[in-house]
């Protein structure tokens, strides 16, 4: 194997020995090569002034639309690289660890949206002339699905809504977070249904351009991924023709299942992973220069930190081994990432292994911020400073946790789904738990017992007379 450069001279970090590239064609690995130059000539230098002064990472995008990766996933026909999954994240990665993090994660959330598109632009002229457009007008698309209302369950839109014109639709949605919020050109955005009647499983698609969002990029100023601009957004009542709703009303949680949930934790997972490796790059390049001249001893040569090393290495490939081992999953399912599969609308292969995705996603952002923080310790007080830029891999690498669905939410999930099945996940709260319930009752009085039962009478009757806003809840066992 050859070894690794960065821009005519040996890679300082760690070498192909740790990296694994048997899962990469000999076209993916050039891809690669090419990649991680741009990184250290254009995408790292702007990575530092776009972290410290909130600026979007636009110029990257630039540069990436110049190897044709807007496109990356887009059926060559249509102008696009043909990519697949395990490609898709090696791009991730590659930009993660050798240019900008940020820039990772808004790129993650273009191919999330590219991924919905092409999902249903099978006969839809509409999405097919916008995924013709990706490298040559650099058009940045996002995903727009957080809601204030309901944080982290980003598939429980409350604050939006979509109602049928005679031309279209009307749209309007209210977003908490939106990453490249009013910076992308194309948001894919989530709604209830325009003929929602209370059950919010009942979701949405649509696709609205720059010129029809609202968004405060002044407000986003945060502990890492600064680049990333992950603000407000409000589509205020917007009308737009038929077609921009991407594909059938109420496809919403079958595009989040098998396009949106599986492209967005695979790629972020790689984002992770990579935070990670970046941050042993950087370590590894400073331990082994730094030299104390009282023991003659290099801080590599310490076996405290060859341990730190060590197993931040072993982890954080297990990491990696796991999301690629899923993208090579996602790759044998869909014959290599071909859409054709989708003319059939039935066609959901990677939404049975939806579970697994959870699990990738949990372990990479568990591991990124313990690894960036035991590299810190490796480097000492230089770690500390910020030229080194290890504290900023460790101030990204944070947002892993929190992002939806978020680590608490996943471990729930796995954890849940393991012990009681599936149908105990419940994500629109339609299941009555009449566990809990009957042992709630049975802690009232005869008195009480009374009082809830004529005011659960009285609700009956409101809701007699109108239609209930909350469809009827179903009995659960859970
Ligand atoms: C950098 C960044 C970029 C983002 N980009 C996007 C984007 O592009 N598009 C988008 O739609 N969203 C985006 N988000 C939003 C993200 O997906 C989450 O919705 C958001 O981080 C949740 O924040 P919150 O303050 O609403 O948390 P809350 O939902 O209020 O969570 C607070 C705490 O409660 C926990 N919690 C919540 N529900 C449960 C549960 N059921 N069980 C156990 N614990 C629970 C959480 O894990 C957390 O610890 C982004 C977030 C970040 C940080």
């Amino acid at each position: 194997m050859t070894s690794k450069t960065c821009q005519g001279e040996p890679f300082g970090g760690l070498g192909y020995d740790y990296d694994p590239q048997w899962v990469l064609t000999p076209q993916q690995q050039q891809l690669q090569t090419r990649l991680r130059e741009l990184c250290a000539t254009v995408l790292r230098p702007n990575a530092i002034a776009s972290d410290r002064e909130l600026i979007y990472p636009r110029e990257n995008f630039e540069a990436l639309a110049s190897l044709g990766l807007l496109g990356l996933l887009v059926p060559a026909e249509w102008g696009g690289l043909g990519e697949n999954h395990v490609c898709a994240a090696m791009v991730v990665e590659t930009i993660a660890r050798y240019g900008c993090p940020s820039t990772a994660m808004c790129y993650t959330m273009h191919l999330g949206a590219v991924a919905a598109a092409l999902f249903r632009a099978q006969d839809n002229p509409e999405l097919q002339q916008l995924l013709k457009r990706l490298d040559a007008e650099v058009f940045i698309g996002t995903l727009s699905y957080s809601d204030p209302e309901t944080g982290s369950h980003f598939w429980y839109p409350v604050s939006s809504r979509a109602e049928q014109t005679a031309d279209g639709w009307q749209v309007f949605k209210k977003a908490s977070w939106t990453t490249s919020a009013g910076f992308a050109d194309w948001y894919v955005v989530q709604t209830t249904s325009p003929n929602f009647d209370g059950d919010f499983s009942d979701l949405s698609c649509f696709l609205i351009y720059r010129d029809e969002v609202q968004a405060e990029p002044h407000k986003w100023d945060a502990l890492g991924l600064r680049g990333n601009q992950s603000g407000t957004l409000l589509v205020d009542g917007v009308s737009i023709p038929s077609q921009r709703m991407i594909g059938p009303s109420g496809d919403g949680a079958y595009s989040n299942d098998e396009i949106v949930d599986p492209f967005f934790l695979l790629c972020s997972s790689a984002c992770w992973n990579e935070i990670a490796m970046g941050a042993i790059d950087i370590a590894k390049k400073h331990v082994t220069r730094k030299k104390h001249v009282d023991v003659g001893l290099r801080v590599a040569d310490y076996p405290t930190i060859q341990d730190y090393f060590g197993e931040a290495v072993i982890d954080t490939n297990a990491c990696r081994m796991f999301t690629l081992s899923m993208g090579q999953l996602m790759d044998q399912l869909t014959h290599d990432c071909d859409w054709s599969i989708h003319q059939d609308a039935t066609a959901m292969p990677r939404s049975a292994y939806l579970h697994w995705y959870w699990q990738i996603k949990f372990a990479a952002a568990k591991n990124v911020a313990h690894v960036c923080d035991k590299m810190l310790h490796a480097c000492g007080g230089s770690g500390y400073k910020k030229d080194m830029e290890i504290e900023r891999y460790l101030r990204d690498g944070k947002a892993g946790w929190v992002m939806g669905p978020t680590n608490e939410v996943l471990r729930q999930f796995v954890g849940k789904s393991a012990l009681l099945g599936f149908e105990a996940l419940d994500y629109w709260s339609q299941q009555v738990n009449e566990r809990v319930l009957h042992n709630e009752v049975k802690k009232m009085d005869a008195e009480g017992k009374r009082q809830l039962a004529e005011q659960l009478l009285a609700e009956v009757e409101v809701e007699a007379e109108q239609p209930a806003v909350n469809k009827p809840l179903v009995a659960s066992t859970v």
